[in-house]
């Protein structure tokens, strides 16, 4: 018998937005998925460098985890002190929760980058995969979505349309959520904030709060 799924929303977060929040909100209402670990990275293995220190990034989290119960802060990667693949991560979770089913949770941009990411059959054997529909895409399903013919076919082997699969299996599945697309990413919010441009489009109040007390993402920082 498994015990419920624990969701995994795994990112830079630099700064958290609210195209973070409400497609994975989302997308756990529509899976019933009742906690979601997030966990923001140390140094992103795709990426140069992050723009505030770890301590900044983890403390938004906080603030976010603290407005949404279903979410809960995980510094294990950040607390690790050297940059970590998503493997790593998922090993170690799965070895603290054998009997959950772990989901992944994932914008679409991401899914389509999967095929690249370090050791991704094991990570299938480590987890399911949410998908959250991320900008031009209007809908996330298989016909529209991915362009690589490895990933359609990888689709085809592994994607479910029940949500009920991710409660009965320990991994293996790919879920496309057709959540609602938000059109924004920490790149644009950083260039705004630079721009000295409004952004309560883009981020809860807590935050932007936040980062006003902080003076974070000021264009003396060098933005990245
Ligand atoms: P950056 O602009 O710095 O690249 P980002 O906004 O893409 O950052 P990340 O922290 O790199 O944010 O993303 C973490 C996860 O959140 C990824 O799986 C990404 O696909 C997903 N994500 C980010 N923004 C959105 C969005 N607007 N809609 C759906 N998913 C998103």
């Amino acid at each position: 018998m498994l015990n419920a799924p624990l969701g995994i929303f795994g990112g830079t977060f630099d700064p958290i937005h609210k195209g973070h929040i409400y497609p994975v909100l989302e997308a756990a209402n529509i899976t019933e998925i009742n906690k979601i670990a997030m966990i923001p990275c140390y140094i992103p293995s795709h990426k140069s460098a992050a723009c505030v220190s770890s301590e900044h990034r983890l403390k938004m989290i906080e603030l976010i985890c603290d407005e949404h119960p279903i979410l809960y802060p995980d510094a294990r990667d950040i607390n690790r002190g050297v940059a970590t693949y998503s493997v790593e991560t998922l090993s170690e979770l799965r070895a603290e929760f054998p009997t959950r089913p772990l989901c992944f949770f994932i914008g679409s941009d991401s899914l389509q980058t999967l095929l690249t990411w370090h050791k991704w059959q094991q990570i299938l054997s480590l987890c399911h995969f949410v998908v959250c529909t991320r900008q031009e895409t209007t809908t996330c399903s298989s016909e529209n979505m991915p362009q690589d013919q490895a990933l359609q076919d990888l689709l085809q082997q592994r994607q479910t349309n029940n949500p009920v699969d991710l409660h009965n299996n320990l991994a293996g599945h790919i879920f496309l959520a057709n959540t609602q697309p938000l059109t924004m990413s920490s790149t644009l919010l950083r260039k705004q904030l630079e721009a000295g441009k409004s952004v309560e489009e883009l981020i809860p109040s807590s935050i932007l709060t936040y980062i006003h007390q902080h003076k974070l993402y000021q264009p003396s920082n060098d933005l990245c």
